[in-house]
């Protein structure tokens, strides 16, 4: 389990840190809103520990960004401030939970394992292949963290290419499995549909994942 904290002062920072990890969890430290946008773009957390007073860009606007790119970790705001007002625009802006300072680190730590409980209960439905995730259960799959829109077909290629990590995807058996042919129609059905994932999942990446076999099919996996 890896946590994002984003805090300024750094005594705070230090002793959240310090509390997550003597509960386990892997802790990375961002002191300003942009670095926290670039973390969360390059990591997949399974929890982002956000204060809302940050030098520059603040901690509600940061969320905002992270919610407009589709990106749906669980968020636990912590606010100096304490008001009623803020607590809103937090949740209003997609905050997961909310703890006003000061506060009891037991408290926090509570609240982060809460939101990570949250994220877990759906883990059998979750194939990942390097930072490549599929959600079978709600058809979503993310990259880095940035979610990926997919046609209903385009989902079912993939989630053949991840359940089958590693392994060889002949065109005749994606044909039978993705389009329930049983003949080959002799078109580039395939190809046209692997160009089109390609573009989706490994355009923008690195390392890129799906191979192609030449004369053979496709492969899913991490290294080449
Ligand atoms: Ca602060």
């Amino acid at each position: 389990m890896r946590i994002l904290v984003v805090e300024d002062e750094r005594k705070t920072a230090s002793f959240v840190r310090k509390a997550l990890q003597t509960e386990g969890f892997a802790v990375d430290l961002c002191t300003n809103g942009a670095d926290a946008l670039n973390a969360a773009k390059s990591t997949p957390f399974d929890a982002i520990v956000l204060d809302i007073m940050l030098p520059g860009r603040d901690g509600l606007s940061v969320l905002q960004l992270l919610r407009s790119q589709k990106n749906s970790t669980p968020v636990l705001l912590l606010s100096a401030r304490g008001e009623v007002n803020e607590r809103v625009a937090g949740l209003n802006a997609g905050a997961d939970d909310y703890l006003p300072k000061p506060f009891e680190l037991s408290e926090l730590v509570a609240r982060v394992r809460a939101l990570t409980r949250r994220t877990g209960d759906n883990k059998s439905t979750l194939l990942r292949v390097a930072d490549l995730t599929l959600d079978t259960l709600t058809h979503r799959a993310q990259r880095a963290g940035v979610e990926i829109e997919l046609t209903s077909r385009e989902y079912r290629l993939l989630e053949l290419l991840m359940r089958s990590t590693n392994r060889l995807c002949g065109r005749m058996m994606i044909i039978e499995k993705v389009w329930d042919y049983d003949f080959d129609p002799g078109t580039n059905l395939v190809d046209v549909y692997i160009s089109r994932l390609r573009e989706k999942i490994d355009a923008s990446f690195e390392p890129k994942l799906l191979h192609t076999v030449r004369g053979m099919g496709y492969v899913l996996k991490e290294q080449t």
